[in-house]
């Protein structure tokens, strides 16, 4: 068989990567300029959207070293068992790649993982020599993603750190016994050991920051760690995946949890479900992460909202909870605390922020808050102001249908 060109190495390893969430990628739809015309492509180049540390958009180049493993996850397309076309990059394929799309202004950055080939060590020391080679050989100051292969040598983990921005090892499911279950090489002991080593070196670089300016960013994996958890591959609930999630925050500091909805793949396991949840499950979780990062929610009142440890997939989680905590309100937009001002559905923290600085100069009315808010449909019965009470409408029997919204028709084109 003739080798493969790196165009089609390309093809096959950026679509391998695709499924991996943890540096977030956006949703578009396919477009493809390929035998019809026209300039462009959404698909196809590997090239996903993530957020930097100071929050901009940044384009990276989403690709894996190979789609080859030596080990056997059910849910993953790049098993071994798994019947896919297989091709590597070396370690100079990827540098160039990497150094052309850049210069190009395709790219910002790289994200880079792997399956494993020979042994954790080998497949570590391949990711750190792609990172190294591009800032020691090349000077790139782009953004640089690596995956952590778990069980890999401590040494190791320290070097990528040095030239990764962001490190991220992911827990894959969200209890012990599904990971032991369905990826039997995968010790869940080793990925938390890795994610511990990460959070150690991360605070071993902190205090040099502080001898800096406040801004100033830890040299060692400046963007932190994240991990990626699947979703409906196994039958965990919503409160299961949290309390995961939340046991991760706290442990290892990472700065996100990616939840990606378990995508059924060909020839899979019979242990596998069918179908994959609904997206909307995924979003859920994500609106309740948020919650729990921001908005000061622990995961049993998250949950409470729901209903058998399931989040209402109808409305969002912070609604939900209000709706099932109607003794809690209204809130006064004058005189609250911002915790409890964080507990209104439709305040943001920003509009919490403001709503408290505003109202140090007068007294807020509704039209007030809905200027603030930018909507006041949703969060009209769960507040009072100068010249607003909502008497029974916060108690209403309707109002979960009321602020439900309407189902819509789908685009058909
Ligand atoms: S280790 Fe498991 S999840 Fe990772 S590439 Fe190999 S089979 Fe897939």
């Amino acid at each position: 068989m003739p080798p493969l060109t790196l165009r089609r190495k390309l093809a096959i390893l950026s679509d391998a990567a695709k499924y991996d969430a943890s540096c977030a990628s956006s949703g578009t739809e396919k477009r493809n300029s390929a035998g019809k015309g026209g300039i462009g492509s959404t698909e196809g180049s590997g090239i996903c959207h993530s957020y930097a540390p100071d929050g901009r958009c940044i384009s990276l180049l989403k690709i894996l070293l190979t789609n080859f493993c030596v080990y056997d996850c059910i849910y993953c397309v790049n098993r071994s068992s798994s019947n896919v076309q297989r091709a590597r990059f070396s370690v100079e394929e990827v540098v160039g790649l990497t150094l052309d799309f850049y210069k190009r202004n395709y790219i910002e950055g790289l994200f880079l993982s792997s399956g494993i080939i020979r042994s954790p060590d080998y497949t570590m020391e391949e990711l750190v020599r792609v990172a190294r080679s591009l800032r020691e050989d090349h000077q790139f100051a782009g953004y640089i993603h690596l995956k952590v292969i778990p069980n890999a040598a401590p040494e190791l983990l320290a070097e990528a750190g040095r030239w990764a921005d962001r490190l991220s090892t992911n827990i894959e499911m969200p209890t012990d016994i599904a990971l032991e279950t369905l990826a039997p090489e995968k010790r869940p002991s080793e990925i938390r050991t890795a994610m511990a080593r990460v959070r150690g070196k991360l605070d071993e670089a902190a205090p040099e920051a502080k001898t800096k300016t406040r801004t100033a960013k830890p040299k060692w994996a400046p963007a932190g760690q994240s991990t990626q958890m699947i979703i409906g591959a196994d039958g965990a609930n919503d409160g299961a995946i949290l309390n995961r999630a939340a046991g991760l925050y706290s442990g290892y500091k990472l700065r996100r949890v990616y939840y990606s909805a378990f995508s059924p793949i060909p020839d899979a396991s019979s242990r596998l479900p069918l179908r994959p949840p609904p997206l909307m499950r995924e979003h859920r979780l994500y609106q309740a992460d948020w919650l729990i990062r921001f908005y000061g929610f622990d995961v049993p009142e998250i949950v409470a909202g729901g209903e058998d440890g399931l989040l209402d997939l109808a409305i969002d989680p912070k609604l939900a909870w209000a709706l099932k905590h109607r003794e809690r309100f209204p809130v006064d937009v004058n005189r609250a605390d911002r915790d409890m001002l964080l507990r209104v559905p439709g305040l943001g923290t920003r509009s919490v922020d403001r709503i408290i600085a505003t109202r140090r100069h007068h007294s807020l009315r509704l039209d007030d808050v809905a200027r603030i808010a930018g909507s006041i449909d949703k969060v009209r019965p769960f507040i009072e102001a100068l010249d607003w009470t909502p008497g029974g409408l916060t108690d209403h029997q309707r109002l979960r249908a009321k602020l439900t919204p309407a189902p819509e028709q789908l685009a058909l084109f």
